[in-house]
């Protein structure tokens, strides 16, 4: 079985809690893309890529000669390709982006094809459910309560807050958002805090990470995430050995080989790779089980599609050292696009499909309002 198209098709129109500038919010000009593979018998399968369709699109332009008539059915060696074949070609980048969702396709073809869930393909399954935590943006701690009652009356368990106002004004705001949060889902749910140092201009070094650690410690938070800058590693291998909360980051590396450095010098406690981003399910799964060599926890990055999520909970299943998996709301991408919707049960905890592939099935009339009435290809499994 062989791969005869790729299709994209852009998201478009709406960002999980506004949460990104609306000038990435049009067709050529947006920030996540779903990618079909379709083979040469008709089987179909479906990734997403954390990035924008038209550099999406000009990556398969570079991919193409690799990529059409190549196996369908062996997706982590079609991969390797992919990136080998394009080392000179903007690795890290774009290309990797693409092949993220690619590859995410080409499992999920593989399940298909197989009849069996992605993650007993990866190696086997180590879990049935998984704690998802509600992935939120701070905003004044009066609106935090509604927001994350909101989420504990849809089931969830564990919330983690971030960005907004958090470090961008003052160290009793960032107490109050913090102490009004914990106190509206009370002692026994989980509560992680993400300061978002990814974010452009990020002010924020050493000292301000330590501090903040402090006093987050003071509301049993669970991680700290993103306290520095995304490439401070020599901050983060400090902070990591002095913070009494635990250190998470890596959300923005790309490409395998970038987590090497991370992981090896132990300059986080959890590590958040992007399968729309670091390659697909293939590099995230190596990722994840080096990491787990190195008593690091993997803590899928899910701020991007209901592909996404779907792709996350395989790699959880077939993942030793992962105890949670990231679900932001509210946001449309997600919810919009599972045919049927996802539901937490008493404990908080989300059951992990066990049907082929992926093992959802997709809502067309979400994926149409979110894609400028765009339909995905009707597939003979
Ligand atoms: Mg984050």
């Amino acid at each position: 079985m062989k791969i005869r198209d790729v299709r994209l098709l852009p998201l478009f129109g709406q960002t999980p809690d506004g949460g990104w500038d609306q000038k990435f919010n049009k067709p050529e000009r947006n920030l996540l893309t779903l990618v079909e593979v379709i083979t040469d018998e008709g089987v179909t399968g479906l990734g997403t890529a954390y990035t924008s369709t038209p550099l999406v699109q000009g990556a398969l332009s570079v991919l193409e000669p690799f990529l059409y008539g190549a196996s369908a059915l062996d997706p982590a060696a079609t991969s390797e390709t992919l990136h080998q074949q394009t080392f000179w070609q903007g690795r890290g980048g774009t290309i990797t982006h693409a092949i993220s969702g690619i590859d995410i396709a080409l499992w999920d073809i593989f399940g298909k094809v197989t009849r069996q869930p992605i993650s007993r393909l990866l190696g086997g399954r180590h879990r049935e459910r998984i704690k998802p935590y509600g992935s939120m943006l701070m905003t004044a701690p009066a609106q935090m309560k509604d927001r994350l009652q909101a989420a504990m009356a849809r089931g969830f368990r564990a919330f983690k807050i971030g960005w907004g106002p958090f470090g961008r004004r003052d160290a009793r705001t960032d107490e109050a958002i913090v102490a009004a949060s914990r106190e509206a889902i009370g002692p026994d749910c989980e509560l992680m805090v993400d300061a978002g140092g990814s974010d452009g201009y990020w002010p924020h070094g050493y000292k301000w990470a330590i501090n903040t650690a402090r006093m987050l410690a003071q509301y049993d938070v669970t991680w700290f995430e993103e306290a520095l800058r995304p490439d401070d590693i020599e901050g983060y291998i400090q902070l990591r050995e002095h913070s009494p909360v635990p250190i998470a980051s890596c959300e923005v590396l790309t490409r395998r080989q970038a987590f090497i450095e991370w992981i090896e010098r132990r300059a986080v406690d959890y590590i958040q790779p992007d399968v729309a981003k670091v390659g697909g399910l293939t590099e995230e799964h190596r990722i994840g089980q080096y990491a787990d060599d190195h008593s690091i926890l993997m803590v899928p990055h899910g701020w991007n599609t209901s592909v996404g999520l779907a792709a996350d909970l395989q790699l959880v299943a077939a993942a030793g050292n992962a105890r949670w998996v990231e679900y932001i709301t509210p946001a449309p991408y997600v919810e919009d696009l599972f045919a049927e919707p996802l539901r937490m049960d008493a404990d908080g905890m989300l059951a992990i499909p066990d049907g082929p592939g992926l093992g959802f099935e997709w809502n067309e009339d979400g994926i149409a309002r979110h894609t400028g009435g765009m339909k995905l290809t009707k597939s003979t499994l």
